[in-house]
């Protein structure tokens, strides 16, 4: 039997490798799809634990129903917060976090997300971290498509794609599958940012729980493939 790619490779090769096959695959992104760093943000709050389409209407909701900006949201009281969020689920949890967001900015940065986003990256990262509501992966994402500096994203697709791939790291922990990428790929901002919505779509569209395998532009490479029997 011949050896998939990714079992021969060096990390580095097979990540280039699956990055060059997912953009001739998927072409461009376009991520983050957001109007305003603000919005970008309180997107990747929504987004948690909810598909994209019931945060687009929460968004939507938001800026028919509120001014979304530091001060807008601030002035909504909880419950009309938690009504104008209430298609991306959790609503009651998620308004209590863009509320503790909003509040934190203000008071510790005078509602300027420009002077958060000039801490560099270790500094902006555990300063969003402190923030409740604000886990690893949605302050990767707030640092990568609102700050704009390159960090990768880790995702629960990202896993998945990777370990069926055969690169999984030993430890099944953030901080690992996050070395992967940032230790092999150039520290590229663009390269982040494309990869990562790439990697979203790839999970969303072939490589599923049950992954559709036989289409995958990626099989070559991994070894949880294995070809359909003939009839
Ligand atoms: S071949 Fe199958 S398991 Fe491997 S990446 Fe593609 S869809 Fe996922």
């Amino acid at each position: 039997m011949v050896r998939p790619e990714c079992s021969r490779k060096s990390p580095k090769t097979s990540l280039l490798a699956i990055y060059r096959l997912l953009y001739r695959e998927y072409g461009p992104q376009h991520w983050w799809p957001a109007e305003t760093p603000l919005e970008m943000i309180i997107g990747a709050i929504l987004t948690q634990s909810a598909a994209w389409t019931n945060v687009e209407k929460a968004i939507n909701n938001l800026k028919a129903g509120a001014d979304l900006s530091i001060e807008g949201l601030r002035s909504l009281p909880h419950d009309e917060l938690a009504r104008l969020i209430y298609p991306s689920g959790y609503y009651n949890v998620k308004a209590r976090k863009v509320n503790a967001f909003v509040e934190w900015l203000s008071e510790r940065y005078d509602g300027d997300l420009d002077r958060l986003f000039v801490l560099d990256t270790v500094e902006l990262r555990n300063e969003l971290l402190s923030v409740h509501g604000v886990g690893e992966e949605t302050a990767d994402s707030i640092i990568l498509y609102a700050a704009h500096q390159p960090i990768f994203v880790i995702d629960a697709y990202t896993r998945r794609i990777i370990t069926h791939l055969g690169l999984a790291p030993q430890k099944d922990a953030y901080a690992a599958f996050q070395a992967l990428f940032m230790d092999n790929l150039p520290r590229d901002e663009t390269l982040f940012n494309e990869y990562h919505a790439l990697l979203v779509q790839h999970g969303k569209a072939v490589c599923r729980k049950t992954p559709l395998c036989t289409g995958c532009c990626l099989n070559r490479l991994c070894p949880t493939f294995t070809e359909p029997s003939s009839p």
